[in-house]
């Protein structure tokens, strides 16, 4: 790895995700010579941290990636997280990036006007970075959790595989976003002990809205154009047992398996844990938030005169009355028999090794179209930044990871 130390890149790509692999795509693309620099292992994260019932919330078609979309179909359903590990593999074959693993980066810093990256594998050079180390990357645990009793077995999502690994007893499974909600389902459902969901706050998205994908209005509302076809649901669709699955996973099948909601989780304290007593209030919020959400889409669909038919799937969809569910404020380690807490409490980003003046007074890198106003560094892979003037198709999900990081190859080739 010493030999890394000699040369000069012209551009190094931070991080060996899905972005990072797309930037090297494009780089290659225009026969700019660069390296990867992972920390871990290449695709790492969809490898090791999601559980092993995990299904993407995007349909494959807002997933294809460039060069291997063909392979696969343009259809509404959602891949595993094997069928999602292997698929990103192809594209890293097909890809071939040069890349350095296990390569933890101490500083990121500038000398006589080139970027140098001090690791456990030497001293890399570089022209020019992209730093492609995803829009989130620690995992996020709030500080309560540090204050309850030894006893109760604590993790992160991204520790969760599947329900083999609890202890037997009860499972509070704290945060409600997508996650949360797919694993208490999970753990309900196969083990049958107490589940309890605390939701903190609501801002939900619609999972289907006028037969299309809830993720595509999120990005349509955020000022993408559709560059792409968008693909709407049809009754066949219905018949699917893959897509069945994945819309049918929300927080009314929680409660219909008997999952016990309760407010946002306020305090762990030894063998006490409470919760707050607003979760009537955040439910009719995030009831009054889709209800807005869904007459932004109705207003863009006029505005731009998106043709839709007429035609509507029932997709039988229901959603909680808050009012018949009677949450409780308190559980008591010991006598409730909590055994297990799953903090699927997000992730915040992790820029501290970053020694370059390139962040705006809140610690947030300084983007524009997602690339660095300063310096020679640009981003990629940082979710929702519309590019009104490329006309981007989408702001999340895989095939937007890979036009962000074309977006950044374009900026770093101007800059
Ligand atoms: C639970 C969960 C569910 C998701 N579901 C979907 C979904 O359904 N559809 C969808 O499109 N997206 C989904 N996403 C978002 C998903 O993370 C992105 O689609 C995609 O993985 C982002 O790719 P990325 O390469 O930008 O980041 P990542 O996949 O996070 O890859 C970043 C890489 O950078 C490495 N790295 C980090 N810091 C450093 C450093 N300092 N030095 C070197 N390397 C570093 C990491 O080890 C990692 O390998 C989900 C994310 C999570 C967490």
């Amino acid at each position: 790895m010493s030999t890394h130390n000699k040369e000069i890149y012209p551009v190094i790509v931070i991080g060996g995700g899905p972005s990072g692999i797309a930037a090297s795509y494009h780089l290659k693309n225009k026969g700019i010579e660069h390296i990867v620099i992972e920390k871990k292992e290449m695709l790492q994260t969809w490898k090791n941290e999601r559980w092993d019932s995990f299904f993407l919330v995007t349909p494959n078609w807002m997933t294809n990636l460039p060069g291997i979309d063909q392979d696969l179909p343009y259809n509404n359903e959602y891949m595993t997280k094997d069928e999602i590990y292997s698929w990103l593999k192809r594209f890293m074959d097909y890809v071939n990036p040069k890349y350095s693993e296990h390569t933890d980066i101490e500083r990121l810093y500038k000398e006589d006007g080139l970027y140098e990256l001090k690791t456990n594998k030497g001293l890399f050079k570089a022209e020019k970075i992209i730093i492609a180390t995803g829009m989130f990357n620690q995992p996020f645990i709030p500080p309560v959790a540090e204050a309850l009793s030894r006893s109760v077995n604590q993790f992160h999502s991204i520790d969760y595989f599947n329900s083999g690994q609890l202890a037997q007893g009860g499972t509070v499974v704290v945060g409600s976003g997508r996650s949360g909600v797919q694993i208490a389902l999970e753990i309900k459902t196969e083990t049958n002990n107490n589940v309890y969901l605390s939701v903190g706050s609501m801002t939900p998205l619609p999972t289907i809205y006028r037969d299309v994908n809830g993720v595509y209005w999120l990005n349509r509302l955020s000022g993408y154009k559709a560059g792409k076809s968008i693909l709407q649901y049809k009754y066949d669709d219905l018949e699917n047992e893959n897509i069945k699955h994945k819309i049918s996973q929300n927080m009314f099948s929680c409660v219909a398996s008997g999952v016990k909601l309760t407010g946002r989780f306020m305090l762990g304290r030894d063998n006490l844990i409470e919760f707050s007593d607003n979760l009537c209030e955040v439910l009719d919020h995030g009831a009054e938030y889709l209800k807005k959400v869904e007459a932004q889409i109705d207003n863009e669909i006029e505005k731009s005169e998106l043709e839709l038919p007429d035609l509507q799937v029932d997709f039988d969809l229901k959603t909680i009355d808050c009012h018949e569910l009677d949450p409780i404020m308190f559980l008591d380690v010991e006598k409730d028999n909590i055994k297990n807490i799953i903090w699927c409490t997000g992730f915040k980003p992790d820029y501290s090794w970053i020694d370059l003046d390139i962040f705006d007074t809140f610690g947030s890198p300084s983007l524009i179209n997602g690339c660095s106003t300063k310096e020679k560094v640009y981003f990629c892979g940082m979710g929702l930044q519309p590019d009104k003037e490329t006309k981007s198709s989408f702001g999340v999900g895989l095939y937007a990871f890979s036009e962000s990081a074309q977006r950044a190859v374009e900026a770093l080739m101007r800059g």
